[in-house]
């Protein structure tokens, strides 16, 4: 019934097992701690949350070499809380928002900051500084009644051995059920939807060979390598 073969299903490993999350939808939420907001050149005081996107198809694997994507001269790690969505919903509930999620995974929202800039300065979308192939390094989900916390823990990135990334979970402005509850009153959130919940201080630069590891207390470690770029 479909003119081409349709595209393949994107998912998530789960870990423990064989089966996979399959992935709908990836919401990213920009500047969710006060001191990453600040880096940015931005007050983190005042704002509510905000909303990007990036295509479900960016998802990559734990232990998986990224290619170096093309276009850039500057790609940032920002290591991150990624919540997966289990339960459909809208205009959901703060008190009920973490009935919605049905796990938790370490993710790293790779982002081309060189064109991120650019868009800033120019009033233009986002897209193609965070939605380009393999921008979201995902590690293996977690069932949320196996997840110690998804509002305290140590949340921690190194590159090639050195810490970049150091912080706790506590110290998201806008906490998971916050998040959820919010991002519910402007789209209908369904199962495969994954949130990726905003990085911590500490954003840098990665070049080509470098190693990433990525960890959030509680959850399955986040393995990255950047590769060469494609031929
Ligand atoms: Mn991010």
């Amino acid at each position: 019934m479909f003119v081409l073969p349709p595209p393949a299903q994107a998912s998530v490993a789960v870990a423990g097992t064989a089966e996979r999350f399959p992935v709908r939808r990836i919401y990213c939420v920009g500047r969710n701690y006060a001191a990453h907001a600040r880096e940015m050149g931005n007050d983190p005081n005042r704002e509510p949350p905000f909303f990007f996107d990036k295509p479900a198809d960016c998802v990559v694997d734990t232990d998986t070499v990224a290619p170096y994507p093309p276009g850039t001269s500057s790609v940032h790690h920002e290591v991150e809380l990624v919540v997966a969505i289990g339960k459909a919903g809208r205009d959901i509930a703060v008190a009920d928002a973490l009935n919605h999620v049905w796990g938790a995974a370490v993710g790293v929202d790779l982002t081309r900051r060189d064109l991120q800039d650019e868009a800033k300065a120019t009033r233009r979308p986002w897209d193609l500084s965070k939605g380009f192939d393999y921008s979201a390094p995902i590690g293996p989900l977690t069932p949320v009644a196996a997840v110690p916390s998804l509002s305290a823990g140590r949340i921690h990135l190194t590159v090639n051995g050195e810490t970049r990334q150091d912080a706790d979970l506590a110290d998201m402005i806008w906490p998971v059920a916050d998040t959820i509850a919010y991002l519910s009153r402007y789209i209908a959130l369904a199962a495969g939807d994954l949130i990726m919940t905003g990085t911590p201080a500490g954003v840098a630069a990665v070049v080509e060979g470098d190693v990433l590891e990525a960890t959030v207390a509680g959850l399955v470690p986040l393995k990255t390598t950047m590769g060469p770029p494609l031929g």
